[in-house]
């Protein structure tokens, strides 16, 4: 690498040390450089290390989740369910940063505030919590998609005498709701994963729902020692298959329309697919059913009469049957007898978009027209989702732009990798890229950012940043992308959503929605043509 006026610290600093950082730090190692990773929390793990809740575990099949990048590891891994529990997939990450020797360049404990780029040495200078300072040539972001935790705005949140906890900061020592009086607001899909599991001890459980979604069953099972090594004999094909499909699911979309079959095969499809195990009734549907209105509402009405047959009070049936949006466009979250929890004696569901709640209280909590006490109130309220990271980081590029400026009107990228006037910073699950079943994506992020920092290497470049033409044109396709699917006509955190930060109520386009193999061919693209769609110097 070129010599600068001053030598950086590091030649690459790396904020996160979850699956996209460890990766990050994996690669760009093998090419000789001294990187660094920047981790707020004291352990790696990202998502799989802050989510302690109960219930916590994969949505993905947990064998279609795990690394692909080692033969070594997938020969010695054994996953014990279908989808993970979260203390395995924590032990998993654990194993891979022990097995790759990738602590000795982690900082645990070190949350990033701010992060500048300095253009006379062109390289980034990041400032601790606690003050302290290192700089490299590049800077790269793995803050996770969804790891900026949000409480709900309500009055008296630090006045209650109980125990309180977000899903996403849940402590390390178990929590036991024997016998408890428990409160779970918010019904996504952490929420849906909290209630089904602490439903089987809690002495009361209430649940404040704004807005009920659509959950389909999850159908997990054990993994013997037996089927394990039938999996491990599979994993190419496996594998081949995530880079095949829409979203890197082992599942994707029939390419049969909704009408094109008889209703009676329709029906039976349906059915297979409520029984069959992970995401094949939304990523493994008829190909129409997140465009066609018609055909979306007719799924829509299948999963309803599922919630009815199986919640006995046909009141509380209607208030768990989404009425805003359609089946699949928010995200799903797949469960294990949550609907059966609502049949339990000890169980209430209220409903604050009837009732809001006004605010917590020394003991409970008060809505609009009740007050109610508890033990122990669980925020299960989501994540300031793919920018709040970012935001809360004050990242400043050339001449002082704040990123937070330069996306005030939602994110503006090239590739969903890099923004321009923003040298040598590069995003991993960043904004406007595939995310699906996500370390898929990750490993083909994290190797696209080590294939540029590889060319910059090899020809002594020490700055790379996208040009105007490459953001204009990647955001008007990512937006274009969007148009005519249901999931962006609903709030969510996908359409950039969140009621409780300030700022989030317009919706945005954050998230690529096209299909990933049509991703990585734009990027194999760029990479083949040596960059040169970026300006390297
Ligand atoms: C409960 C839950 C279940 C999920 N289930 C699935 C699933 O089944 N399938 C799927 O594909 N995806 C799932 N996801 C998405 C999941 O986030 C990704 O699969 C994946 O873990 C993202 O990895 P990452 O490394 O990019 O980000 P993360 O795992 O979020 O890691 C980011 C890291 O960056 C750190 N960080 C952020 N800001 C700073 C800062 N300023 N300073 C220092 N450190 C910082 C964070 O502490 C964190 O450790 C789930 C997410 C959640 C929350």
């Amino acid at each position: 690498m070129s010599e600068p006026l001053t030598k950086p610290d590091h030649d690459v600093i790396i904020i996160g040390a979850g699956i996209s950082g460890l990766y990050q730090l994996h690669c760009l190692r093998q090419l000789g450089l001294d990187v660094h990773v920047f981790e707020s929390g004291t352990g790696v793990g990202g998502t799989w290390y802050w989510n302690r809740y109960p219930g916590a575990r994969f949505d993905s099949e947990s064998w279609s989740y795990g690394y692909s990048f080692s033969q070594e590891l997938l020969d010695e891994w054994h996953w014990t369910e279908h989808f993970s529990p979260q203390p395995e997939t924590l032990r998993y990450l654990n194993h891979v940063a022990d097995k790759f020797d990738l602590r000795r360049d982690i900082t645990f404990n070190a949350r990033v505030v701010a992060a500048h780029y300095h253009e006379p040495t062109r390289s980034w200078r990041i400032t601790l919590e606690d003050g302290s300072r290192r700089s490299a040539r590049f800077l790269i972001t793995a803050v996770g998609p969804l790891s900026a935790p949000t409480m709900p705005r309500i009055d008296g949140v630090e006045s209650f005498k109980g125990q309180s906890f977000h899903t996403a900061r849940w402590p390390k020592q178990p929590v036991s709701f024997e016998g408890k009086r428990v409160a779970v607001i918010g019904t996504g899909a952490t929420g849906v994963q909290t209630i089904q599991e602490v439903a089987k001890t809690a002495g009361t459980l209430t649940i404040f729902q704004r807005t009920p979604n659509w959950c389909a069953p999850l159908h997990n099972a054990k993994i013997s020692a037996e089927e394990m090594a039938r999996i491990r004999a599979r994993y190419p094909e496996i594998f081949a298959r995530c880079q095949e499909t829409f979203a890197c699911f082992v599942h994707t979309p029939d390419p049969r329309g909704t009408f094109e079959v008889t209703e009676e095969a329709r029906e039976a499809f349906w059915e297979k697919l409520y029984a069959e195990p992970g995401f094949g009734i939304w990523q493994g549907n008829f190909r129409d059913i997140l465009v066609d209105r018609k055909a979306n509402a007719l799924l829509s009405d299948f999963v309803a009469r599922k919630i009815r047959q199986r919640v006995k009070d046909q009141q509380v049936a209607d208030k768990l049957i989404p009425k805003n949006h359609g089946f699949g466009t928010r995200r799903v979250p797949l469960e294990t007898r949550y609907y059966e929890v609502y049949n339990q004696p000890n169980v209430t569901l209220v409903d604050i978009s009837a009732t809001p709640i006004q605010r917590i209280t020394p003991t409970g909590l008060a809505t609009s027209d009740a007050q109610y006490e508890f033990d122990i109130i669980i925020y299960a309220t989501g994540f300031d989702a793919i920018t709040g990271s970012f935001d809360r980081i004050d990242i400043r590029g050339v001449d002082g732009l704040a990123l937070k400026e330069r996306w005030k009107e939602g994110p503006q990228t090239y590739l969903g990798v890099q923004v321009e006037g923003f040298p040598n910073m590069f995003m991993v699950m960043g904004p406007h890229t595939a995310l699906g079943n996500i370390p898929r994506s990750i490993e083909y992020n994290v190797e696209w950012v080590t294939g540029i920092i590889r060319h910059m290497v090899a020809h002594g470049l020490t700055r790379a940043e996208c040009r105007p033409e490459g953001v204009k044109a990647w955001t008007d396709h990512v937006k274009g992308l969007g148009e005519g699917l249901l999931s962006n006509e609903v709030d969510s955190w996908m359409t950039g959503i969140n009621r409780n930060v300030e700022g989030k109520q317009t919706r945005i386009i954050a998230r690529y929605s096209g299909s990933a193999p049509a991703y990585r061919a734009r990027c194999d693209e760029v990479a083949a043509q040596g960059y040169r769609e970026v300006s390297l110097s």
